[in-house]
């Protein structure tokens, strides 16, 4: 049984995923089960080339970051599991949270966050409830967001980054995925508004 269980392995998932390992320290994160479904191969960074990224050097490739994002979560937190070689076909609602098959495994957990991208190929049984024509792209792209309010889809079902309705920026996906993590770590607080800073 996961507590989070965070499906799709680029901008948003990998943001969420450092951002709720790097609260490994803080007691109300203890014993808390994190982890991601690593998928990559369809993510839009697997192409992108990044000069208009503050703090990624520019000419700095996606498929560079989808690579050392994978490190970085292993070895600061490695304790956040890294789901590798898996794709997401359905997420249906339990009675403890949300049963999550792939094309190889089961899993279950109290809270899923969807960070899937916003392309129309998306076919993840349990979500057909709430995709809608993406709110900020272009029609004749055909892009989808999962209706939600401040990342909320459901109660414990979070959508991230493109999905959740936000335009296609490398920084503004990765700070959705953020955005949740810190949403989670705030319920995990009894609800005390909380963020993780490291500092010198
Ligand atoms: C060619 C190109 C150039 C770009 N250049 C720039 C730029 O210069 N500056 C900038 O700011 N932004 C740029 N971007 C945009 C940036 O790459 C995206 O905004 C960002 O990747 C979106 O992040 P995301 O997490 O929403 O989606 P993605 O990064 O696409 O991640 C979605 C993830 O979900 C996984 N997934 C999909 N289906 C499943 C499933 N069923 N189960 C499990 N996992 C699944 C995918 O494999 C993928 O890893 C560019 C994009 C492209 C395509």
């Amino acid at each position: 049984m996961f507590d989070v269980l965070i499906v799709g392995g680029g901008a948003a998932g990998m943001s969420c995923a450092l951002v709720l390992g790097s609260a490994k320290l803080k007691p109300f994160a203890e014993g808390k089960r994190i982890g991601i479904v690593m998928h990559q191969r369809t993510s839009h960074l697997q192409n992108a080339l990044f000069n208009n990224v503050l703090g990624l050097a520019p000419g700095t490739t996606g498929a560079f970051i989808l690579e050392d994002g994978k490190v970085q979560l292993s070895h600061l937190y490695p304790h956040v599991e890294q789901i590798e070689k898996e794709k997401v076909k359905s997420i249906i609602k339990s009675s403890e949270g949300f049963v999550i098959h792939t094309n190889k495994n089961s899993y279950s957990s109290s809270t899923v966050v969807v960070a899937v991208g916003y392309t129309n190929l998306v076919n993840i049984k349990g979500l057909e409830a709430y995709i809608e024509p993406h709110p900020r792209s272009m029609l004749e792209k055909d892009r989808i967001w999962l209706k939600n309010d401040n990342h909320l889809v459901e109660e414990n079902l979070y959508v991230a980054g493109t999905m959740a309705g936000w335009r296609s920026q490398f920084a503004i996906a990765s700070g959705s995925g953020a955005q949740v993590a810190t949403d989670i770590l705030t319920i995990w607080n009894g609800g005390k508004h909380t963020k993780i800073h490291d500092k010198i």
